[in-house]
């Protein structure tokens, strides 16, 4: 976002000019920084045979999965909807990974009825696809390193209370029911959760899951999932992708050749990849001065972004409808009956009933953790793309709140 003749821009598009012609709320998705993203990212472990599986749970529009296969992404994916999306926006099932956590084993035979590659993540699984497929269809294993990461708890995967992977610690256990049932295991994957500051955490990871590999002769790929933080305040630290690049070409090199073979390496990165390209605008309803603060009421709340108030997550709220005006202090909350606040204390423009406000870093997990909560819509969504603003997906009307109500007899 950048202010362009006194006006708040994105690519050269104003954004005003966005709320004014498809209206607030909405989502506003640039896709000149999703391609960066995705480029800067490639770039770090260029000399690698490296893999892009895009984590679509964060964003699952079409036209950002569209654009993200036409740029070189595969796609990860973790219910069986969203490999039937990917497939849908033209990604070839050789370039999908399905990677749930606690589905049945009829989602699991779906995946594979559909070609796609598929992770497992605990033994039960493991066994009953082991009795099913044997060494026929190939799998991939989840492993839980047991690494500490992630800001906040709920996001926070690699921690040993966690439902997430199979611990490392029944590694044993694990070789025993691939060797038994004969099932080709492909890769191993580790997916720490979210918010990794820094290469020694990942290369953490990684010396587990190279030292696991020596179990499994027949790997094609290391998925090492994601958790690249990004910036939400600006003085925010974020993952320095190109020093992460450098220490794990090297290690990973020295992993290959130690193996035996070049293997490929995977990320799934969801937020690296859009949580930057988004911006959510909304209207200001209601100006609400009381003994201790001034509410900005906006025409939105949880239901359209829930991360400030499930995982304290910090979203910078600018005024765009007021680039140069006076700078004050206010509290910014939603329409919900429900305490849904966005930001306490945020410095802004002067708010006026009526002004455009703008949320940043609102690309991933905002409009995909939507709901229709307190009977509102779910916002639009518009990409920014080649030069304009084009609308990839209507906001809701009042025939979507009802569309599945069937009449009860009464
Ligand atoms: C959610 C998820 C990701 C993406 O995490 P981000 O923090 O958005 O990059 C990657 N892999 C798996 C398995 C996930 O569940």
């Amino acid at each position: 976002m950048e202010i362009v003749n006194g006006q708040y821009t994105t690519s050269g598009i104003n954004l005003t000019e966005i709320a004014k012609e498809f209206g607030a709320p909405v989502y506003v998705y640039d896709g000149n920084t999703i391609v960066n993203q995705l480029n800067r990212l490639t770039n770090a472990f260029k000399p690698l045979n490296i893999k892009v599986k895009y984590a679509c749970k964060s964003l699952n529009n079409s036209a950002i999965l569209k654009l993200l296969k036409k740029h070189g992404s595969g796609l990860d994916t973790v219910s069986i909807n969203e490999v039937l999306l990917g497939l849908r926006a033209g990604f070839e099932p050789n370039d999908i990974i399905f990677t749930p956590n606690c589905v049945s084993i009829e989602e699991i035979q779906e995946a594979v009825k559909l070609g796609v590659h598929i992770n497992i993540d605990n033994i039960s699984i493991l066994e009953q696809f082991g009795h099913i497929y044997g060494n026929t269809v190939p799998c991939c294993i989840r492993i839980n390193p047991h690494i500490l990461a992630g800001g906040n708890s709920k996001i926070s995967t690699g921690h040993i209370d966690s439902k997430f992977g199979i611990s490392v610690h029944q590694l044993r256990h694990v070789t025993r029911v691939v060797q038994s049932n004969n099932i080709h295991v492909n890769g191993l994957h580790m997916h720490t959760g979210s918010d990794i500051l820094d290469a020694g955490v990942f290369l953490q990871g990684a010396e587990i899951l190279f030292e696991a590999a020596k179990d499994f002769p027949n790997l094609e790929f290391i998925d090492f999932g994601s958790g690249f933080k990004v910036a939400y305040k600006d003085a925010d630290i974020t993952t320095d992708i190109e020093e992460l690049g450098e220490a794990i070409t090297k290690r990973f090199q020295a992993f290959c050749k130690e193996y035996g073979r070049d293997l490929e390496l995977w990320f799934e990165p969801g937020k690296f990849l859009v949580s930057e390209s988004g911006y959510f605008l909304v209207k200001v309803n209601v100006l609400k001065q009381t003994t201790a603060t001034v509410f900005v009421g906006v025409d939105s709340g949880l239901n359209h972004l829930i991360r400030p108030m499930l995982y304290d997550s910090y979203h910078s709220i600018v005024n765009i409808s007021n680039p140069e005006g006076k700078q004050r202090i206010y509290t910014v909350v939603g329409y919900i009956c429900e305490t849904d606040t966005f930001g306490w204390d945020r410095k802004l423009s002067e708010v006026h009933e009526g002004d455009i406000l703008c949320f940043k870093n609102a690309g991933a997990y905002g409009m995909t953790m939507s709901s229709n909560y307190n009977a509102r819509y779910r916002p639009a969504e518009v990409l920014v793309w080649n030069g304009k603003a084009q609308l990839i997906r209507k906001r809701e009307e009042f025939s979507d709140i009802i569309r599945n109500e069937i009449e009860a007899e009464l």
